[in-house]
């Protein structure tokens, strides 16, 4: 809940539209209320034939009568009492019935002054003729109708608008956790997890928060302004109503626990259905290959039959609300129309001995008593709706939040420091390292590189040459130890002043749904297209992509599937020489390049590598030709040495 409030509370820093929300909330409450409260007049002139302005003065007239007479009865019953004599039985019978001309004075009184005030508005703008009367009033309640939705219309654009904003600044926020937290982070979500919490959780939350805002307020509101008016007609026939009212509570509260469980499995559910497709889509060549679409179609239904199977429960309970909401609803309705109907017929004022009204109920009186009950039952029905969106609500602020909470562990001091370029060294003090605080990956490692050293990691799969890399590029921090740029640790730097240094070409070519020329240029936004095409012809790609028709305005379609492991990594190199960095990271960058082309690439390589660090991870020979210094990573130990070419030199 502490979550749901705290999406709440964002919420209401847009205020204004909330109060303009309210507002319109409490004119739709308020015409609800009136329209019911129309009958009356619609009835009293239909029943009685008279005008209301006959009405009113019959109003006045009896209600002073009343007070005459009462005060004929009270003075008289103060002088018995005054004189004594009387039995005690008859004192105390005297005492309360003065007790009750008083109190039924007073709802005299408030009658008298309403009436004496309504008058003047009466004559002033009611027709004389009971029939234009009721025409009056039909089209009062049409215009009223109309206004109602207009205010319905707005309250719910301005909710909405909220909403949407929430929602969409809690997109953008998720958006950037996932961009600036380390990779064992990241994937503790995965790119499905954070697909999901995008679309479907942030949509949960708007949800909630448009209920809150909108139903929330309108429903309770417009109960009220029923209530209230089925109160001034008779406070205590409304509570006898409400009997009910605890009975649902109480029921009410078991279903919102569980919808809540229901919706917090839904979200799981979808979580885990966003990972099966996902993973079954991005691997689809692998899953094409092995014939195994039975078996991913088998996951998929199955995770789709677990999401039907929890969406039927959840129906299942938000059904339930409705009849349970409804069952308040029309128990006060029943009540209303049993006691009061018993009270009209038999002209009482009393049932079981309880003072229900101070005097005798008019027809058209408990009409629009019932219209409000009537006019209360709906919204009441209503709240169940209300109910659920609260619920999704809290699921998604419950799911949501934490991660926006989650802090990156690639945190930057508050102040932190820039180095003058180029670098002079990079150095591992001790550096020991765990993705998973269970196996160590790189042991207490030692190591310098200089500046414009040529190193080249070699050693077996899974030895921690990529991890070395990841360190260096501060994806991860070292979990004992420092990696220090110039004596200074990776965490005392500036994140970006760090990254800027780099350029990287990964094993697992990234690109983008983009052209070729926008994937080449994501290595300096700024670069002009003429660097973009030197840089293409360094990364020997300038003639591939020559001969394609759109030449660098080609697509390379999602991860540069249109074109071979080859190519890809040649723009993705391209990218890296246009980058200019002092720090070159190539984890073999040239492995699904032809063997002539890759001399190629050697070749402009030798030229490209003069006056900048490179770390190159390579099984190739060609490559490691490149290098003056090798670093053998072996079970999470380094050792360096100098290349066989320098060592024959
Ligand atoms: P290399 O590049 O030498 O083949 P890596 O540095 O990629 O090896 O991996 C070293 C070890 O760390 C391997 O045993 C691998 O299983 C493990 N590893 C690599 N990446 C992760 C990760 N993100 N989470 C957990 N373990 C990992």
């Amino acid at each position: 809940m502490k979550y749901f409030l705290r999406a709440l509370r964002d919420a209401s820093k847009s205020w204004p539209f909330l109060v303009g929300a309210f507002l319109c909330s409490a004119g739709v409450a308020g015409l609800w209320g009136a329209n019911i409260a129309a009958l009356f007049p619609i009835i009293e002139v239909t029943l009685n034939g008279e005008s209301l302005q006959e009405w009113n003065t019959s109003r006045i007239e009896d209600a002073e009568k009343r007070l005459k007479e009462h005060a004929d009865e009270i003075t008289q019953l103060e002088e018995q009492l005054a004189g004594g004599g009387l039995p005690d039985a008859d004192r105390i019978a005297a005492r309360g019935r003065v007790d009750s001309l008083i109190l039924s004075d007073k709802g005299d009184v408030a009658i008298l002054t309403s009436a004496r005030w309504l008058q003047p508005w009466l004559e002033g703008y009611l027709p004389r003729d009971p029939f234009q009367t009721v025409l009056l009033v039909v089209v009062l309640i049409v215009v009223s109708t109309f206004l109602k939705h207009c205010f319905l219309l707005t309250s719910t654009m301005l909710v909405s608008y909220v909403a949407m904003g929430i929602s969409r600044d809690i997109r953008t926020r998720i958006f950037n956790k996932a961009l600036e937290l380390d990779r064992t982070q990241f994937m503790r979500q995965g790119s499905a997890g954070f697909m999901a919490q995008v679309t479907h959780t942030a949509e949960m939350l708007a949800g909630g928060i448009t209920t809150v805002y909108g139903g929330a307020v309108t429903e309770p509101l417009k109960i009220i302004a029923c209530l209230t008016g089925a109160f001034c007609i008779s406070w205590q026939l409304t509570l006898a109503c409400l009997t009910m009212a605890p009975v649902v509570g109480f029921l009410m509260v078991w279903l919102n626990r569980q919808m809540r469980n229901v919706s917090k499995n839904i979200l799981s559910q979808a979580l885990g259905f966003h990972h099966v497709m996902l993973e079954a889509l991005n691997n689809v060549l692998t899953v094409q290959a092995y014939t195994m679409e039975p078996f991913e179609r088998e996951r998929f239904r199955e995770s789709t039959t677990k999401m039907m199977r929890i969406g039927m429960r959840h129906t299942f309970f938000r059904a339930l609300a409705n009849p349970i909401t409804e069952i308040l609803g029309i128990g006060m309705v029943a009540t209303s129309i049993a006691v009061g109907a018993w009270l009209v017929i038999n002209q009482e004022t009393q049932i079981f001995g309880i003072t229900m009204t101070d005097r005798p109920m008019t027809v058209p009186g408990i009409m629009v008593f019932f219209g409000m009950l009537i006019g209360a039952a709906d919204p009441v029905r209503k709240l169940s709706g209300v109910i659920t969106g609260i619920n999704v609500g809290i699921v998604g602020a419950q799911s949501l939040y934490p991660l926006l909470d989650t802090p990156s562990k690639l945190r930057e001091q508050p102040n932190p420091l820039r180095l003058p370029s180029p670098h002079r060294e990079i150095r591992f003090d001790k550096v020991s390292f765990s993705y998973d605080g269970i196996d160590t990956v790189l042991r207490e490692v030692d190591l310098s590189i200089n500046f414009g050293e040529r190193v080249a990691i070699v050693g077996p799969n899974g030895g921690g040459k990529s991890t070395l890399i990841n360190l260096i590029c501060r994806f991860y921090d070292p979990t004992k130890g420092s990696v220090l740029l110039d004596g200074v640790p990776l965490s005392n730097l500036a994140l970006a002043d760090l990254r800027r240094r780099i350029a990287i070409v990964t094993q697992q070519t990234e690109l983008f749904n983009e052209t070729i020329l926008y994937n080449i240029r994501y290595g300096r936004w700024d670069a002009t297209d003429e660097e973009i095409e030197a840089a293409a012809r360094k990364a020997r790609a300038h003639d591939f992509i020559a001969d394609f028709p759109e030449g660098y305005k080609t697509k390379v379609g999602p991860n540069g599937f249109r074109l071979s492991g080859g190519q890809r990594q040649r723009i993705a190199l391209a990218r890296a020489f246009l980058r200019d960095a002092e720090i070159l990271v190539l984890d073999e960058a040239t492995s699904q390049i032809d063997v002539a082309s890759e001399e190629l690439i050697h070749e402009a390589l030798t030229r490209y590598v003069e006056n900048r660090t490179v770390i190159m991870i390579t099984h190739r020979p060609s490559t490691l030709a490149l290098a003056d210094t090798i670093l053998q990573v072996d079970h999470g130990t380094v050792t360096k040495r100098p290349a066989a070419s320098h060592q024959a030199a």
